[in-house]
């Protein structure tokens, strides 16, 4: 798939459109790098509490315009409109940074997909936070979503290089890309059998004992589970997080949980508890999470299919945006107590 330097007309988008938030235009940045499609979104993030380009999707929008060479207009803090005419992908070292806590795995996850189809192998570094509420954490991204890129010949590795949480920020990711002809399908629509649970509670300048506590309560509630505490150099911090991670033959599912002050670290561990206990409970192959995370990387494989607990709001975005782009059609049908998304050529 190449870049086509603005041969196809533009598209309109309006970012208030289903979910509202900052998704709409990160996936429309990496389809229009990817389609050569130019495109003009209004209302960016029309229903969040702080609508506007804040510093995370402006770095999003900076990243992808680097790396394409864009026109692009409207690239500033709070601003609710943006236009992006790409030129060619360039594949090359990239190092981009946030300059807050803003989320560097959504900023990734709006570039990589467009250095998949470089024309030379890349590098990209991007600093900021790696374990955000409502983002995924670097570990979601490297032991969930990437080997599920990897079945479909993504050829790419990431690694976190430091925790970054908020309010602090100063975390890294890095990744490496080789480029890839095309994509292959893949489908997920059940996950094998069960390999293990995993626990780990990180802590980062907070005390262990806020660890102990919440391992001890993820263990009361999944007996299986292994559990690790991770103790990071409190410069990392401060931040706690709780992980669970599921695996599968076929896939691997990590969900977590985030301490914050003033939130016991029980209340932490019930809700990354109830979360992996739901999933473990249903037949779906992937979550919440990864089935919308899911979604781009099958639409530019031209197909496949997965099982999944729900359909969130996000999900329905998501598919809408990505249908503007590609020549996909995304069916999401509830089967039985999961649902069922497949992509199939339009
Ligand atoms: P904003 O408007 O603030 O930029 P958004 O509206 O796009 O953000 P969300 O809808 O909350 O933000 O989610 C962004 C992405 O982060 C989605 O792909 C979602 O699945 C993913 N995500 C959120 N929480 C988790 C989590 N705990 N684990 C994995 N992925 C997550």
């Amino acid at each position: 798939m190449q870049s086509k330097q603005n041969a196809a007309p533009w598209l309109e988008l309006d970012g208030a459109q289903g979910e509202g938030g900052g998704q709409v235009l990160r996936s429309a940045l990496t389809l229009s790098m990817i389609t050569g499609t130019p495109f003009r979104i209004e209302h960016i993030r029309a229903k969040r509490s702080k609508p506007g380009l804040l510093r995370q999707h402006l770095t999003a929008v900076q990243a992808a315009a680097a790396i394409c060479g864009a026109q692009v207009s409207g690239a500033e803090a709070g601003s609710q409109r943006l236009s992006f005419a790409p030129g060619p992908i360039r594949g090359g070292n990239y190092r981009f940074a946030i300059g807050t806590a803003g989320s560097c795995t959504l900023v990734l996850q709006t570039v990589l997909p467009a250095l998949w189809f470089a024309d030379v192998p890349s590098t990209l570094s991007v600093s900021g936070g790696t374990h955000n509420r409502a983002a995924p954490p670097a570990d979601f991204l490297i032991r969930a979503w990437q080997p599920l890129l990897a079945r479909m010949g993504v050829e790419q590795t990431l690694q976190l290089q430091r925790h970054g949480f908020y309010p602090a920020g100063g975390g890294e990711v890095s990744a490496s890309v080789a480029p890839c002809a095309s994509l292959q399908p893949i489908e997920l629509l059940s996950r094998g059998a069960l390999g293990g649970i995993r626990a780990e509670a990180l802590v980062a300048g907070v005390p262990g004992s806020v660890a102990r506590r919440e391992l001890e309560r993820v263990r009361a509630q999944i007996a299986e589970v292994d559990g690790q505490i991770r103790e990071l150099p409190s410069r990392e911090g401060p931040g706690n997080a709780v992980l669970i991670e599921v695996a599968h033959a076929g896939v691997t599912e990590v969900f977590t949980a985030f301490g914050e002050r003033g939130l016991p670290a029980e209340r932490v561990a019930d809700q990354v508890a109830t979360e992996a206990r739901q999933y473990l409970q249903s037949d779906a192959a992937v979550g919440e999470h990864l089935a919308d995370q899911l979604l781009l990387p099958l639409a530019l494989a031209g197909g496949g299919a997965f099982t999944c607990t729900t359909a969130s709001s996000h999900l329905h975005t998501n598919t809408a945006v990505i249908e503007k782009f590609l020549p996909v059609e995304i069916e999401v049908a509830q089967q039985g107590a999961v649902v069922r998304v497949s992509l199939t050529r339009a």
